[in-house]
Formats: structure tokens, sequence, C-alpha cells
């Protein structure tokens, strides 16, 4: 393998066994003879791992059993107007909060179709912080929140107490650490950051969220398709799938999601570490809500952007070139970034401020 360290923001690193078994899948599936790239939706080499896959994402989120869950495709940029679509009746709105590039698409989407209201927002600092200690009336059918802002660096670390039920896009935090699904209506997240390959949209709505709608839907977009048919109307993204519910057994073998929240921690202690003591790296969020899944940071001294990505490089450290909105850089440390990673990039960005001291 190489001795290449991918901070890439997504699609993103996933765990070495999980590349090692998907490689072996692709040529043999468990012995079968068959690759899992030819082999049916609806036959027995694959209908087990996608009831695994279901399986593991209940028992590791603990999801209660009124809580559904498919595998869709799109993307979560689709969830953005077919979450309004299925749970969203007519005459009545959603509340929206604005922390980022990716809530904002969310809300775009949403006005195009629908009465929704954006109550909360950070967009007057770029984003660096989490809205706290806004109202939320129990008359909004739903409250939309993104839970990891993946292009700041911010992450909810506690939530608002919300009357009414969340709409959460959790792309890029899922499975980090464990969570409340009581809070949650409904949950979205593209697999490509913390779950699996491009291609695959994890999607859990709770049962009483649906059935509110009187408009007649196109069947691809209406949950209930999805969900009688075991995310099985068309043709699922098998290998995604497969991807999927590797890391997902990866991630039960570890200790589940308890353990997974004390690694995620301790990793991003190493990056904030280094910023906090250092004043040539300016952390981009505010410290309260920080992320532990995307360090964004800032040189002090711009004009030295170049030759700290050159030197990163040269230490093996990829993918660190933050995002146009937030510039600088973004150290993407998900699950499967192992903790000698990020101490490798903790002592490159010390070397690199001493050698400028
Ligand atoms: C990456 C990302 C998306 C986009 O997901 P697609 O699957 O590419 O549509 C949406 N929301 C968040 C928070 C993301 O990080």
């Amino acid at each position: 393998m190489s001795h290449i360290i991918n901070f890439s923001a997504g699609p993103s690193i996933l765990p070495k066994v999980v590349f090692e078994e998907a490689s072996q899948a692709v040529l043999n599936l468990n012995g079968t003879g068959l690759s899992i790239l030819e082999v049916s939706h609806r036959s027995a080499y694959f209908e087990p791992i996608l009831h695994e896959a279901m399986a593991l994402v209940r028992e590791l989120l603990g999801l209660p059993d009124d809580y559904e869950v498919m595998f869709l495709s799109g993307g979560a940029s689709t969830q953005f107007f077919m979450s309004v679509m299925n749970l969203l009746p007519e005459g009545k709105k959603a509340a929206y909060v604005d922390t980022g590039v990716w809530s904002s698409k969310a809300i775009h989407e949403a006005k195009m179709i629908a009465s929704i209201e954006v109550i909360a927002s950070s967009k007057d600092k770029n984003y660096s912080y989490i809205p706290k200690g806004f109202d939320i009336s129990p008359d909004f059918e739903y409250l939309h929140t993104t839970s990891n802002n993946t292009i700041y660096g911010t992450q909810y670390q506690s939530w608002p107490d919300s009357p009414i039920p969340m709409v959460c896009d959790m792309s890029s935090d899922i499975f980090s650490k464990p969570i409340e699904p009581h809070r949650f209506g409904m949950i979205y997240a593209g697999a490509q950051k913390n779950l699996g390959p491009a291609g695959v949209t994890l999607v859990i709505v709770r049962k009483d969220m649906l059935g509110k709608i009187n408009k007649t839907l196109p069947t691809m977009l209406r949950y209930e398709t999805h969900i009688q048919n075991e995310s099985m109307y068309n043709t699922p993204p098998v290998f995604p799938i497969y991807v999927s519910m590797l890391t997902l057994r990866w991630l039960k073998n570890l200790g589940g999601l308890g353990v997974m929240q004390q690694m995620n921690e301790r990793k991003a202690r190493h990056v904030y570490d280094i910023i906090d003591s250092i004043p040539f790296y300016v952390g981009h969020s505010v410290p309260e809500d920080r992320s532990r899944m995307n360090v964004t940071f800032n040189l002090e001294d711009a004009a030295l952007n170049k030759e700290f990505q050159t030197y990163c490089e040269e230490a093996g450290c990829d993918g660190l070139k933050g995002h146009k909105s937030v510039g600088g850089f973004r150290a993407s440390i998900y699950n499967a970034m192992p903790e000698d990673g990020v101490k490798i990039l903790a002592e490159v960005m010390k070397e690199f401020a001493l050698k400028h001291a």
C-alpha cells in the first residue's frame, strides 16, 4: 500500500481492511466464483448483504422499530427536495437553520417547491459558528439542520431543544458518534464521507413522518416505494451498498459508536492543539463548535500557503487544500483516518511553523 495519508473531504478515506475485502469481492465474492459487480441484486448473493447493511445501521445507531432504513441513489443533494416532497404537507411550513453551503443548497431546493423559513443562520460570520438560543415555533412541521458543516469545520456539539422533529443532513459525521434517534424524524447522508464509496445515500425516516402528503409523487420519489420494496424497487447501487456494509462491520468490530467517538475526539485534539498553541495557524471555527471530522484553518501569512501545501505533500499528507469559501486548509479526519495519520500532520504543522518562526 502507498504511504499517502488522505485528508480529502469526500470521497474520502475508508478503512484499509474495507479496501482489501472490497477488492477481493470484485474478483470473487465469498468464494462464489462471481464478482460483486456481476451478481443480480435479487439474488441470494446480494440480498443477505443488503439485509446485513440495514441491520447494522439499526444496531449501530440504536434505531427503534418505528424507523425505516433506505439505501437510495441521487446523493444527499436529492434528499434536499425529496424530503420536502414527502414530509411537508400543503399549507404547512418547515424551518431551516443555515450553517453553510450545504444548508443553503437544501434551503434553495426547498424554497422552489414549498414554504419554508430560515429561523437561524451563521452567514454573518462566514459560517464559523453554530447558531444557538433561537426560538423554534411548534407550528413548523419540522426543523432542518446540518449536523456537520464539511466546508467550514463546524459541528453541533449539542442539539437545540426542538418541539418539532428534526430532519438532519448527517452526510459528513454519520457514525462518528452515538446519536439520540428520538430527536430526528429523518436523517440522511451521502455515503462518501464516512460510510462507503460515492453512489449510495442512507435515508432514515420515522414512520409517523409519512402519509401526510395528498399530492401524488412520481414512484421513484416516494419514500413509501422504497420502504415497501426494501430499497429494491429498481436496481440499487449494489457495490456501494456492499462496501458500506463492510465499513459498518468494521465499526461494529471496533466497538461501535461510543468507541469511535472517543477515537475521533482524540484525533481532532492533535490538530486543534497545534492550532491553539501556535499563532502561525488560525482556526476558522469558534472553539466550542469545532468539527471532529473537518479541521479548517488558515495560515496567518497566506503568502506561505503554496509552500505549506508542498511541505505537507512531501510528508505524504494529501488533500489538505481548503474549500474556496474558507480558503486555507482543511484536514478531513473521518472515522477511517488512523490516529497515526493525524499525529504525522500535527508534527508536520509544528515543523513548518518552526521553520518560519
Ligand atoms: C458532501 C455533502 C453533501 C453532498 O452530498 P452529495 O451526496 O454529493 O449530494 C451534502 N451535505 C453535506 C453536509 C455534505 O458534506
